[in-house]
């Protein structure tokens, strides 16, 4: 393990010891990604040839694009040195890119001051939050960008879950045992197959899009009245229900006991019908709505396919089991993991051009890092920041609270 460097030494900025303002590189280091199956990385070369003509210098861990077919020598070619180990990834780095959050000993390699923006999942990642907190380390989680206009490049949530979304209807189409366009042939006419979305967010909305170009009958139901006109706008049935359950900052909101029985009622029979259901349905800091019980399944058509973009937050359907595949009454029921990972490349093209992005707002016109994290974006996503977390419902968890 490397000796952690002082932050007086990295400043990075202005050297210590030095007379006037001599700009020193901010090193931006991006390590391997070592959580299993994940293949993205949190910078691609064509991202590291922009941040060094900014004057960053950028690091990158040996094979840390491998998984994602970005290999070193693009990467070198882009203008970025290649660390053989952490130690010599970190040593002097200001900045850490990452796509998963930290683990403690990843946050133990870091130096005090060091800045980590990624995906942290707060809720689930106390141990790791705490130590940041102890190091002096600084967290931005990508997670809790506000989703406003100004924030959309840097929408980390938006640009994952499109990739997400796009791999469930592929996933679902593999998994199906029919065609789904409609084809007329010579040995007959195959009707389309019907893909029901449930939840038309960012995946859901990208789901519904695959599944049309593939040629399939698409319906698609979400709770939000206002995703009628995005999910009718991509080509696909909107079914109605007499609800509207928009909450705050264009999340939905959870359902009364009443809606829910009207919403089974309805959902149920849709699902009835449908050869693939992709399920999408989230509460921001729940557990997923359940949507899709057991009881409906055993109505479903044998060969039909459910692919439950849910399972890690408890899954929209009854028998989901996260990171599994299973079978019941002839229905195949995936629970994946990881989706974004499984297009890595673009995935972690589309990431890397949000962390750019972000990045962005945290030097100022002369290329230096600023001090204050005033600006909303940055205040809304600082999880942890000076020996303290910033991030109130993180706090509450960590003091023994609930968020
Ligand atoms: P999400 O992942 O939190 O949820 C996915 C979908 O599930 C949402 O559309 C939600 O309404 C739906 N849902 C929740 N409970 C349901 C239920 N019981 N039945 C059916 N559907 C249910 O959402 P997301 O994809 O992250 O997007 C949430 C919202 O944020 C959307 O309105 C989206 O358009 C908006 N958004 C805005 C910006 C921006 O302005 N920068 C960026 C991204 C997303």
């Amino acid at each position: 393990m490397s000796t952690p460097v002082s932050a007086q030494d990295v400043k990075g900025i202005i050297p210590a010891g030095s007379k006037g303002p001599v700009s020193m590189p901010i090193v931006v280091a991006v390590p391997k990604e070592m959580a299993p199956g994940e293949h993205r990385v949190a910078t691609v070369p064509e991202v590291v040839q922009k941040l060094t003509k900014s004057g960053y210098e950028v690091r990158i861990e040996h094979d840390a694009g491998t998984g994602a077919f970005y290999p070193d020598d693009l990467y070198i070619a882009a203008g970025a040195k290649i660390a053989s180990c952490p130690a010599e990834l970190l040593n002097g780095a200001r900045i850490v890119l990452r796509v998963q959050p930290p683990t403690v000993a990843d946050v133990d390699q870091l130096a005090e001051g060091t800045i980590v923006i990624g995906f942290m999942n707060p809720a689930n990642n106390l141990e790791a939050i705490a130590r940041m907190r102890d190091r002096k380390v600084t967290a931005f989680a990508l997670e809790l960008v506000p989703r406003i206009t100004r924030a959309q490049s840097m929408d980390a949530l938006s640009s994952q879950a499109t990739a997400g979304g796009y791999v469930a209807a592929i996933l679902g189409a593999d998994n199906c045992p029919k065609f789904l366009p409609m084809l007329t042939t010579a040995a007959g006419t195959i009707r389309p197959a019907i893909v029901l979305i449930l939840g038309a967010g960012v995946a859901g909305l990208m789901a519904i899009a695959t599944a049309k170009r593939l040629g399939a009958l698409v319906e698609a139901y979400d709770v939000r009245r206002a995703a009628g006109e995005q999910v009718r706008s991509v080509g696909a049935k909107f079914l109605e229900l007499e609800i509207n359950a928009e909450g705050q900052g264009g999340y939905a909101r959870e359902l009364t006991p009443e809606e829910k029985a009207q919403e089974q009622q309805m959902v149920s029979a849709a699902v009835a019908r449908a050869d693939i259901v992709i399920t999408t349905a989230a509460i921001p800091g729940r557990r997923a709505p359940l949507l899709v019980t057991k009881e409906t399944v055993a109505t479903m058509r044998p060969g039909a396919v459910i692919v439950d973009l849910a399972a890690e937050s408890g899954g929209n359907c009854e028998l989901t089991q996260f990171g599994k595949t299973i079978r019941e009454h002839g229905v195949i029921i995936i629970g994946p993991q990881n989706l974004p990972a499984r297009v890595s490349f673009h995935s972690s093209l589309m990431y890397a051009k949000n962390l750019q992005s972000f990045l962005a707002l945290l030097v100022d016109k002369d290329g230096m890092l600023i001090k204050e994290f005033t600006d909303e974006i940055l205040a809304a996503s600082l999880l942890v920041h000076a020996g303290d977390v910033r991030h109130g419902p993180t706090r509450d968890l960590l003091s023994g609270g609930t968020p």
